[in-house]
């Protein structure tokens, strides 16, 4: 991330720069990967459902719920019959999405470099907008979804019974707010 940092704030064409989107799209990869193995570690073992199939297959159309074992169709983050949030999946889309917006927003195209270059530039800088955008996106639908299905959801499974799921469903929410504020910023 420092790398990427120095490497895309140089947007001439030569080594540094091109160091730099290595660093980009190693970030891109690795933060959110160190997210969700945080989350994973802070969740600790979670009892799985028998229905449940091992490993995770999100963004899948047909999903069991590995708590309640009722069948989801395109879950985002929650159940929809028992409130199970998969925080892994959330943090993780939550990271990229925040990796990618700043990327972009520390990628200022210089105008004295050769067209090519700001060709190039222009092209990757509206690649990482479009996919922070896009996770931005989900993150917004999926907490919106959560907050939308809490009255609905038993009491036993409603985010409101811990502190810690509050604050984290709140940061979640905010995610895509500080991302839009990120690519904004960018296009100045
Ligand atoms: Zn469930």
């Amino acid at each position: 991330m420092i790398l990427a940092f120095i490497g895309l704030a140089n947007d001439e064409p030569g080594m540094l720069s091109l160091v730099g989107g290595i660093a980009a799209l190693l970030a891109l990869v690795a933060i959110p990967l160190a997210t969700g193995l945080l989350v994973n570690a802070l969740l600790g073992d979670q009892k799985r459902h028998a229905d449940a199939l091992p490993g995770l297959r999100w963004p899948a159309a047909n999903e069991i719920c590995p708590r309640c074992g009722e069948v989801n169709f395109m879950p985002l983050f929650c159940c929809r019959h028992c409130g199970r949030l998969s925080w892994v999946w959330l943090a993780e889309v939550c990271a990229f999405a925040i990796t990618a917006a700043a990327v972009v927003a520390i990628s200022v195209p210089d105008y004295n470099a050769p067209a090519w270059w700001k060709d190039v530039g222009m092209l990757l800088h509206l690649l990482g907008a479009l996919l922070a955008a896009t996770a931005a996106f989900a993150v917004f639908i999926g907490t919106a979804q959560v907050w939308q299905l809490q009255p609905r959801l038993p009491k036993e499974g409603r985010v409101f019974r811990s502190k810690v799921d509050q604050m984290a469903l709140v940061g979640a929410t905010l995610v895509p707010v500080l991302c839009t504020a990120l690519l904004v910023l960018s296009l100045f």
